[in-house]
């Protein structure tokens, strides 16, 4: 069952979090010049049209990626963050609060020439493709047999320079299920690089997207040593125990596990969306101050007068 499709929903608040994220954990992969490989199990499109009638029909962006353009100047985007932090921060680690805002005002500035240039808001895998380099590789697979179409018309373009860049990463394209590709693919072999991260990212649609979800960590986290692993997952009220398995299955790895939740609004009934969250198991250095600096800014600007945020990191 494959019904999903992330065009309606891409740019929202949810995804401008798991959008942020992975471009802090690209980045400081990027801190050594050896190269990585990422694997994205569930990539969707990787490239969206905000004016699509799907994303239209949702109006989710308008709240989500368009709103932080409209609220934050083009060239004041890290001040307006520091300003937001907790100056507590400034003295716990001021230059990783600083690296923050910098890459939150990368990644805003990013996205306003990708909708400048194009109309179009860049998905998990054109994002990590934007802040890799040349030396790094992406593995990304989808399962949707459309959306895999556009996901492979989509990364020609990329290749072509439709981020803007010409010294494009080594991108592959598989057509199959993520959990099960993570299970052939991990650790990378040669001629992958062997050091990186994973993105799980799977619709939630079914129950069983949760216990994949929970052996996929299981898995990286004992077959790929030291690899970051990242999995959103949304915030629904009647998912709230499943929500809590998942949580414990990531703390079961005996790593590090950072847990960053953005809440948008208060649960209203068992179905809507209050927010989400994005757990990083092994997450790389100093992502826990990092993610401390910008949660407050995200807070205020992607959410109403309830919205609230909460980060906890467990060894
Ligand atoms: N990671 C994308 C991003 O942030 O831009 C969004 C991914 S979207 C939430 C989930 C995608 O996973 C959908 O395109 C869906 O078709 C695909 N999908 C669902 N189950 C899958 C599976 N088992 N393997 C691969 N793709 C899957």
């Amino acid at each position: 069952m494959l019904s999903y499709r992330h065009a309606f929903h891409a740019g929202n608040h949810a995804d401008v979090l798991k959008h942020l994220t992975l471009a802090l954990i690209t980045k400081a992969y990027c801190r050594k010049e050896k190269p990585f490989t990422y694997f994205d199990a569930q990539a969707a499109a990787a490239l969206y049209s905000l004016d699509d009638s799907r994303a239209l029909q949702t109006g989710e962006a308008e709240s989500g990626i368009c709103a932080l353009l409209k609220q934050v100047q083009s060239g004041g985007a890290a001040q307006a963050v520091l300003d937001s932090a907790d100056k507590a921060l400034f003295e716990k680690d001021e230059a990783a609060a600083k690296e923050a805002a910098e890459t939150f005002a990368e990644y805003l500035e990013f996205c306003r020439n990708l909708q400048a240039s194009a109309g179009l808001y860049a998905g998990s895998p054109a994002v990590v493709c934007n802040f890799a380099r040349a030396q790094d590789q992406l593995v990304l697979m989808e399962l949707h047999p459309s959306e895999i179409e556009i996901l492979k018309a989509n990364v020609e373009l990329i290749k072509k320079g439709a981020l803007g860049k010409a010294d494009v990463c080594s991108i592959h394209v598989h057509h199959r299920d993520g959990f099960a590709g993570l299970k052939a693919m991990l650790p990378p072999k040669q001629p992958l690089p062997a050091r990186g991260f994973t993105l799980l990212d799977p619709s939630y649609e079914i129950d069983k997207d949760y216990s994949d979800v929970e052996d996929a960590v299981k898995f990286a986290a004992r077959s790929w040593h030291n690899s970051a692993i990242a999995v959103w997952y949304p915030l629904v009220e009647r998912r709230r125990e499943k929500t809590l398995h998942l949580k414990e299955a990531c703390l079961a790895t005996e790593q590090e596990v950072l847990c960053a939740e953005l809440f948008v609004a208060e649960p209203e009934n068992e179905h809507g969306l209050y927010g989400s969250g994005m757990i990083v198991v092994n997450p790389p250095w100093k992502l826990d101050i990092q993610l401390e600096t910008l949660l407050p800014f995200l807070a205020k600007n992607l959410g109403g007068a309830d919205a609230s945020f909460s980060l906890n990191v467990e060894v």
